[in-house]
Order: C-alpha cells, then sequence, then structure tokens
C-alpha cells in the first residue's frame, strides 16, 4: 500500500455492525457483561474503548509496529513511556528536546531517581560520550524544535542495541507520513497527535507505537494502571485527522520549501533553520532517512524587539503555541514554548531572543510569503 492510500485504508475501516464508513464515536465508559468475566472484549473504558482501539491499530500500522497505543497528550505518552524506567536509572537525550519534555525530566522524573544526559544527539560521539553504566535508553527528537537538529536515527539504533539499550524517538515533527523510525531500528515511537497528526488545531493527544511484543505488553500495562488515555471523540478526531495527512504534509512541504528560500534571500534574516536548505548541517542525512524535511522552519530575525515589530505585522500567522495544523502559526520559542527553560541554557544551545519559529500551513504560498515580505520590510 502506497503512503496515500495507507492513510485512508491502515486500520479499522468503518463499522461491522451497521456498514458505517466511519468508526463510531463510543462514549462510554463501561460495557455489559453476559455472565461475570463474559464480555464482547471490553469492560472498561480506561483499559480499551473501541474507538480508542481504531485509533490504536491505526497508529501501529501507521509506524510499521507491533501494537499502538493512545494517551490524553503528547505529554502523557512520553511520561508514560519514561515509566517504563526504574529509580537508579539514566537516559541520555537530545537537548533541544521540546521545552515539556526537558521539564518532566527535569523536575519530576529526575525527583524520583531517574537521572538525564541532554546532549547533540546529531553528533555521535557525544551520545556515545554520555552513556554511563546505568544508561537503558537514548531518547530522540529529529529534526529537533526549534533548530531543526538531525539525528542519524539507524546509527544510533544500531549504537544503542550493541549497548543493550532501548531507542525512543519522538517522531511529531516529521510525522509518520514522512518517517519511519521503527523501521530505521528504534524500539518506541511516540508523538505529540496534538500536532500534524490532528492537524486542525482542535485536540490534544499523545500516540505511541512500539516494536516489540515484550515492549506492548509492558506499555499496555503502564497506560492502563496509569490512566493517562483519551476520551473516545479525541480518538475519533485523530482518526479523521490523519485521512487528510498525506494532502497536509505534501501541501505544508510545498509551502515550506518556497518559505526558507524566501527567508533565506532575504537581507534582514540573520539565519533560516530548516533541513530542506541544503547549506543545513542535517540536510543529506535527512533526505536518506525521511521522505519529507517537514513543515517547520526556524529564523533568526536579530533581536527580541526586531521579532516582536515582525509578530506585530504578519496577518496569516498565528502568534500562538503549538504547531502542524492546517492554519500557519508564528512563535518566539525563547518566551513560549522554550520559556520553561533557563535562559542560560537556552543561548547555549541558540534559541536566541529573535529566533522565530514558523508552523507551515496549507494557505497558499504566495499569501504567506507576500505576508512575511510586507513584515519584514516594513
Ligand atoms: C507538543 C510537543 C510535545 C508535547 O505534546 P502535548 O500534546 O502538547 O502534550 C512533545 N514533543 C514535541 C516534539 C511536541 O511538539
Amino acid at each position: 500500500m502506497k503512503p496515500k492510500t495507507k492513510v485512508i485504508h491502515a486500520g479499522i475501516f468503518g463499522d461491522d455492525h451497521t456498514g458505517a464508513v466511519t468508526v463510531p464515536i463510543y462514549q462510554t465508559s463501561t460495557y455489559k457483561q453476559e455472565a461475570v468475566g463474559i464480555t464482547k472484549g471490553y469492560d472498561y473504558s480506561r483499559t480499551a474503548n473501541p474507538t480508542r482501539h481504531a485509533l490504536e491499530v491505526l497508529i501501529k500500522e501507521l509506524e510499521y509496529g507491533k501494537a499502538g497505543f493512545a494517551f490524553g497528550s503528547g505529554m502523557a505518552a512520553i511520561s508514560s513511556v519514561l515509566m517504563l524506567l526504574n529509580s537508579g536509572d539514566h537516559i541520555v537525550i537530545t537537548d533541544d528536546v521540546y521545552g515539556g519534555t526537558f521539564r518532566v525530566i527535569d523536575k519530576v522524573f529526575k525527583r524520583l531517581g531517574i537521572s538525564a544526559t541532554f546532549v547533540d544527539t546529531s553528533d555521535q560521539k557525544k551520545i556515545e560520550g554520555a552513556i554511563t553504566e546505568k544508561t537503558k535508553a537514548i531518547y530522540l527528537e529529529t529534526p529537533t524544535n526549534p533548530l531543526l537538529k538531525i539525528t542519524d536515527i539507524k546509527k544510533t539504533a544500531e549504537f544503542a542495541h550493541r549497548k543493550g539499550l532501548l531507542l525512543i524517538v519522538d517522531n511529531t515533527f516529521a510525522t509518520p507520513y514522512w518517517q519511519h523510525p521503527l523501521q530505521l531500528g528504534a524500539d518506541i515511537v511516540l508523538h505529540s497527535a496534538t500536532k500534524y497528526i490532528g492537524g486542525h488545531s482542535d485536540v490534544v493527544a499523545g500516540l505511541v507505537a512500539v516494536s516489540s511484543d515484550e515492549l506492548a505488553e509492558k506499555i499496555g500495562f503502564i497506560q492502563n494502571s496509569v490512566g493517562a488515555v483519551p476520551g473516545p471523540q479525541d480518538a475519533w478526531l485523530l482518526i479523521r485527522g490523519v485521512k487528510t495527512l498525506a494532502l497536509r504534509m505534501e501541501q505544508i512541504e510545498a509551502n515550506a520549501r518556497k518559505i526558507a528560500e524566501f527567508l533565506e534571500a532575504h537581507p534582514k534574516v540573520v539565519k533560516v533553520y530548516y533541513p530542506g536548505l541544503e547549506h543545513h548541517p542535517g540536510h543529506e542525512l535527512a533526505k536518506s532517512q525521511a521522505e519529507g524535511f517537514g513543515g517547520m522552519i526556524s529564523f533568526d530575525a536579530g533581536s527580541g524587539e526586531a521579532a516582536d515589530r515582525l509578530l506585530a505585522k504578519v496577518q496569516y500567522f498565528t502568534l500562538a503555541e503549538s504547531l502542524g495544523a492546517v492554519e500557519s502559526l508564528i512563535s518566539v520559542p525563547a518566551r513560549m514554548t522554550h520559556a520553561s527553560i533557563p535562559k542560560p541554557r537556552r543561548e547555549e544551545l541558540g534559541i536566541t531572543d529573535g529566533l522565530i519559529r514558523l508552523s507551515i500551513g496549507i494557505e497558499d504560498a504566495e499569501d504567506l510569503i507576500a505576508d512575511l515580505k510586507q513584515a519584514l520590510d516594513d
């Protein structure tokens, strides 16, 4: 099945009972038992719900996994995966990881005895240098947020497996349309489905797919025990979102390339970060491990004041947190998504006050470019 067919035909098609072509929203918390323990496969909706199950089969198939799991947010997915670790364990993790991921590790998991070393995982030597006797997992985000750094998933997987470590990949930015970490050797892939998978800025959710039955059993146990699951309506919205994932990603990709080239040529733009640009340090690697570069572009406007002037002028780019939806969004990571990272550390990472992050939507590229042009030229 080709990718565009897959987003329509993967997972569970419609409803056998009625012939409905969409999976119904099973808005129920519990299920009638014929006798004690005699069920139709469902007994309580924290454990399993048919609408959520359809979504879980879908993400499993899109990510070429053994099993899929849905969560109430990307952070719930990430936290549930990190609960595979025990007190005393250590992980190596991408340094410019999503701000909330940094926070939950630094403020919550650290308190529970799980330590982490944040390194630039686009440099394999730095990953290898950070491993200790206590390391149990490597956690990657690629491309990263907001600097779009690229890590070699296959090489990292080979290294992780030589050392007996788990490889976890946050695939939110690349989407299961462009990049398949499990096929490159990762053990667990996860998403903030709030972003491209939902795609319409109307649902908060997370998804996980795993490569083995053993991991499926462990994550399934944590999912049911902790209970950070989405409701059936949100699960249904994600199934609906996936149906247009291919169309959206193709349009977003085409727009993003044009906009990155426009920004690159503009005299007021200090630097552009987009893996689709040839000078981007991860360009060749991105091309080899994913079928697209995605719709995130960051650029340095020079200063916080310049960034503020631009924000005040743009019309089609909505100032908002989040990314990956049909409408283009603009943000200043230093004061928004990455504000929870201390300033000295932000500066160290290159997340300057003038750094602007664009999430490209599916509008007409000419309008988006004209909008940025009038805001920059002013
Ligand atoms: C948004 C995001 C998350 C967190 O997901 P929520 O759905 O907001 O909880 C994790 N990773 C990445 C890369 C994200 O962009």
